[in-house]
């Protein structure tokens, strides 16, 4: 009761305010809302804008996940909002967004919420793992349990982007290990900020599967073409 009447007095003080351009909204103004792209049809298994048939890639190569659910396109606000909680220093942002994702994806029953972890070096120079912190509030939001340190990153990589899939894919091969101890037998969700190639979530999850989990599901907040 306390609590939640200081959370409406903080809200009344200080607004929420838009991820992405700071107006009043969360976690979207409504001009930023509008503007939002649902990933729409695609890929059953990599989550590929387009036709909803399995794509070529995933029929070459099958990835180790499932699925890839993502609460939208990346591009425009959600891209905006992405970059905020990254590199911004806004880590607090992984709440309302954790919210907004919860409400558009569905999560398999029973399953446990594990993020993609970050490099030491690049969680000690960003002070806070962005998919860690997303992964915590979609737990939250979902009521699924979290699944902390069960997975980690054995290799420092340099970041993915301006690769192609080729090099995205060997760039992040055997950078995870996870913990036969906790993940065994279950039924996963891995949480992520955007899925491009998903040569990252392929990666993760494979290194998941290695231990025994059950089956993965990969959760983004955006996914890429
Ligand atoms: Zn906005
Ligand atoms: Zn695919």
């Amino acid at each position: 009761m306390l609590r939640s009447l200081g959370v409406a007095l903080l809200d009344l003080l200080y607004p929420p305010r838009c991820a992405a351009c700071g107006e009043a909204g969360e976690p979207f103004c409504a001009s930023c809302a509008e503007a939002l792209v649902s990933p729409g049809e695609g890929c059953p298994r990599c989550g590929r804008p387009g036709r909803a048939a399995t794509c070529g890639a995933c029929l070459l190569h099958p990835p180790s996940f499932e699925a890839v659910q993502a609460g939208g396109l990346f591009g425009g606000p959600l891209a905006d909002a992405i970059h905020a909680l990254k590199y911004a220093d806004r880590p607090a942002l992984a709440r309302p967004l954790g919210r907004w994702l919860a409400d558009r994806v569905s999560l398999p029953p029973g399953a446990m919420v594990v993020a993609v972890p970050l490099g030491r070096r690049r969680r000690l120079t960003r002070g806070y793992d962005q998919a860690g912190r997303l992964a915590e509030q979609l737990a939250r939001a979902t009521g699924a349990p979290r699944l902390a340190g069960a997975l980690r990153r054995v290799r420092e990589t340099p970041p993915q982007v301006g690769r192609s899939r080729a090099a995205r894919a060997a760039n992040v091969a055997g950078a995870f290990a996870a913990d036969p101890r906790r993940v065994a037998g279950r039924e996963l969700v891995l949480v992520d900020d955007v899925v491009t190639t998903g040569a990252t979530a392929d990666a993760a999850a494979r290194a998941l599967l290695a231990a025994g989990a059950r089956r993965v599901t990969v959760v983004a907040l955006a996914r890429a073409e």
